[in-house]
């Protein structure tokens, strides 16, 4: 028997999930979603995730016919339906089905659906030994035209910086901003340890404020590390003791060489282990049981 996907308020098999080729999701990326973790029958921070969504769908005057408690009701409903105790959700809301203007106002419903599977984003060796990331030519998405906050249907920003470290042989990128300060990676957000302070960009440098970065920064002032938001520069990454990236997926992966640069001593790092081991404890323990 194959998955089952929530799909407008029904469970179906995921064969038979199917949105409209009028669907302003797919012709327009217009529609929000979010990513989200489940840990030994835990959702992670599902509030969290579904108020972002809420939020990200007012900022696009998106109306999401369920409220948050229905929403979080429909996780957990498809998280049952899998019997996944550790799994990956997509949680989808699209305009809906319209005509081939770009006018949301006839979009009459919006498309909700909800996937749970498994996810693994990068492989086991990295977490032992670190990463490798490349700084790539397209810049961040300059967030006056469109706010980063807005987790929308759009990825196509990121997708071209992911295909550009592709090109150049390395599995994710380093984005910079318009002006050429640190941003983020395509769907991570990035830290440093330097001279034992943990600084990160900060949301106006044009990056999502992400719920795995929250964490981390929580969990950096529980075990007294100091935190730090600061506009970096590749030049400070590069002297960096450490470094890492946050994100849902990826929860928290060092990184050890940066364009070409060794950084620290060129293995995860005293603090980066640490917080890998406090956030480990923290899915353990925070979540929406199901
Ligand atoms: N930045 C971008 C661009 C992302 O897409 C994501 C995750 N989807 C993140 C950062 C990390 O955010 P979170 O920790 O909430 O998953």
């Amino acid at each position: 028997m194959g998955l089952k996907v929530y799909f407008n308020g029904k469970l179906v098999d995921a064969s038979e999930a199917r949105v409209s080729v009028y669907d302003h999701g797919l012709l327009y990326g217009d529609g929000v979603f979010e990513g989200i973790r489940s840990y030994d029958g835990l959702v992670f921070k599902l509030r969290e995730h579904v108020d972002r969504l809420y939020e990200s769908a007012h900022t696009i005057m998106l109306k999401i016919p369920l409220s948050k408690e229905e929403m979080i009701r429909a996780v957990v409903e498809t998280l049952k339906a899998n019997r996944l105790t550790n799994a990956y959700i997509r949680l989808v809301v699209t305009r809906g089905v319209g005509d081939l203007g770009l006018d949301p106002r006839k979009c009459e419903k919006a498309t909700i659906f909800i996937i749970a599977d498994k996810i693994v984003l990068y492989p086991q060796r990295v977490y032992k030994e670190g990463m490798e990331i490349i700084t790539v030519p397209t810049p961040r998405n300059v967030p006056e035209a469109l706010n980063p906050q807005i987790k929308s249907l759009n990825y196509l920003n990121n997708i071209l910086a992911k295909i550009e470290a592709i090109n150049s042989g390395c599995e994710e990128a380093l984005m910079l901003s318009a002006h050429g300060y640190v941003a983020e990676c395509t769907g991570d957000n990035i830290f440093i340890v330097r001279k034992g302070t943990l600084v990160t960009p900060p949301p106006y440098a044009g990056i999502l404020k992400g719920i795995t970065r929250g964490c981390v920064i929580e969990l950096a002032g529980k075990a007294r590390i100091p935190v730090r938001e600061e506009m970096l520069t590749r030049h400070d990454l590069f002297n960096a003791e450490e470094c890492f990236l946050t994100g849902t997926a990826a929860e928290i992966a060092p990184v050890v060489r940066i364009d070409g640069r060794m950084i620290g001593a060129g293995r995860p790092g005293k603090a980066t282990l640490r917080l890998m081991r406090d956030f480990r404890g923290l899915t353990k323990s925070a979540g929406v049981k199901y």
